[in-house]
C-alpha cells in the first residue's frame, strides 16, 4: 500500500481515482540514486551514530525547491552521502530504499545508482558489501529485487574514473551490472569519460549516463563514444529532430524523472508541465519513469505517476506503458525479463484505470 505523504514537493488536487490507479501499478525503477533515497529521519539518525552536527534539521536540510540551483543540491547530496560509512549503514539505506521506498509502491525490481565517490574515505569492498546484504535482505521480505549502477562522479578527472572502474572489475559482483555518469553535466562533458567507459565495456559491463542539461550532441556521444545502451534524462533529445528519429528506431531507452526534473527546470521551466517528457513519448521515443532522489525532491516512485496522470492526463495504458519500456530497458537477461515482464502483466490486469480527463472548453472568439 502507498502511504500519503505531507512532503510532496508538487502537491496535486486529490482525485481517488487516479491514487488508486497509480498506487496499483507496478513499477520498475531505473533511474534511482541510493544517496537521494534517505529519508530524513534516517539522516538524523546517522548522524546521531556518528557525532555530527547537522547544520539543519533533516527535513529542512531537503529543502526541494532550492534544487532549481544544482550546486546546492548536489551540496545536500555530499552531506547524506558523508554519513554513510559502515556496512551496517550501507545495509540500512539500501533496505529503506527498497522496501519503504520501493515495494511500498509496486515496485517489482530496481537498479540501485551508486555513487562511491559521494562517500569520502569510505572503501568500495564496504560499500558493496553492505548494499548486497540490503538487497538480500529487502528481496527475503517483501520479494523486491535490486541491482546496481556504479555511478562516476564527471566533476573529476577520467583517471579517477578509470580507477573507479577498475574497482568495480577487481572486486567484480554478480549484482553490479554496470556504470553510469552523474553530478552536474556542465562540469563533466562526457567525452572526458571515453577511457572509463571502454574499459567497464571491455568487462562485460553495460553502460548509462546522465545527460540532463546538455545538448544533444552529448546524447550522440554518450551512445557513439561510451556505448551506452540507455540514457538518464535526455530530455534535450526532442531538441534534434534526426537524432530523435535515430533514437526511435535504435529503442533507444531515457529514464525520466517528472518532479527532480521539474524542480531542475529539465523537463519544462519549472511549471509543472513536463513539457518536455510530453514531447518524448509524442516522438515514439522509448521512456521510462521513475523518481530519481525521491525523498530529497519531495516525490515517491508513486508520486511521479500521479503527478503525469494530472499533468498529462495520462491513463492506465500509457503508464503502463512506461512500467513495459522499463522491462525492455533493464539489464537483466532476457529469461528474467519474460518472468518480470509476466508479474508486470498480472499487476496491470489488477490496476483500476481513472476516467479520462475532462478536456479543458475551447474559448470562442466572439463574432462580432
Ligand atoms: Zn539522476
Amino acid at each position: 500500500m502507498t502511504r500519503p505523504s505531507t512532503t510532496w514537493s508538487t502537491p496535486v488536487p486529490t482525485d481517488p481515482a487516479i491514487d488508486a490507479m497509480v498506487a496499483t501499478l507496478p513499477k520498475i525503477s531505473l533511474h534511482c540514486h541510493l544517496i537521494g533515497s534517505v529519508a530524513p529521519q534516517t539522516v538524523a539518525e546517522l548522524a546521531r551514530k556518528h557525532g555530527v552536527p547537522l547544520e539543519r534539521s533533516a527535513e529542512d536540510l531537503y529543502d526541494h525547491h532550492s534544487y532549481e540551483d544544482l550546486g546546492e543540491f548536489l551540496r545536500v547530496l555530499d552531506v547524506v552521502g558523508s554519513l554513510i560509512r559502515d556496512p551496517d549503514d550501507f545495509h540500512r539505506v539500501t533496505y529503506e530504499s527498497l522496501t519503504t521506498g520501493g515495494a511500498d509502491h509496486g515496485v517489482l525490481y530496481r537498479e540501485v545508482h551508486l555513487s562511491p565517490p559521494g562517500h569520502a574515505g569510505v572503501p568500495y569492498p564496504t560499500l558493496l558489501e553492505g548494499v548486497l546484504a540490503g538487497a538480500r535482505d529487502a528481496e527475503t521480505d517483501t520479494g523486491v529485487r535490486a541491482t546496481f549502477v556504479v555511478g562516476i562522479c564527471r566533476e573529476r578527472s577520467g583517471a579517477a574514473a578509470v580507477e573507479l572502474v577498475e574497482q568495480v572489475v577487481e572486486h567484480r559482483a554478480d549484482e553490479v551490472l554496470g556504470i553510469g555518469l552523474d553530478y552536474a553535466e556542465v562540469n563533466g562533458p562526457p567525452g572526458r569519460f571515453v577511457e572509463a567507459y571502454r574499459l567497464a565495456a571491455r568487462h562485460g559491463l553495460r553502460r548509462t549516463a546522465h545527460s540532463e542539461s546538455g545538448p544533444p550532441r552529448h546524447v550522440e556521444v554518450l551512445l557513439d563514444e561510451l556505448g551506452c545502451s540507455r540514457i538518464d534524462h535526455g530530455y534535450h533529445v526532442v531538441d534534434d529532430p534526426a537524432l530523435t528519429r535515430r533514437c526511435v528506431e535504435e529503442r533507444v531507452p531515457f529514464t525520466c524523472t517528472p518532479v527532480s526534473s521539474d524542480i531542475g527546470r529539465y523537463s519544462g521551466s519549472g511549471d509543472g508541465s513536463h513539457r518536455r517528457i510530453a514531447e518524448m513519448v509524442d516522438a515514439g521515443l522509448l521512456v521510462t519513469i521513475d523518481s530519481d532522489d525521491p525523498p530529497m525532491f519531495g516525490t515517491d516512485p508513486t508520486h511521479d505517476y500521479r503527478v503525469l496522470a494530472h499533468a498529462l492526463g495520462y491513463r492506465r495504458d500509457q503508464l503502463a506503458t512506461f512500467t513495459r519500456s522499463a522491462v525492455e530497458a533493464c539489464w537483466l537477461d532476457d529469461s528474467d525479463k519474460t518472468a518480470l515482464l509476466a508479474r508486470v502483466e498480472a499487476m496491470v490486469a489488477l490496476t483500476p484505470d481513472a476516467p479520462a480527463p475532462v478536456p479543458a472548453p475551447v474559448l470562442q472568439e466572439d463574432p462580432a
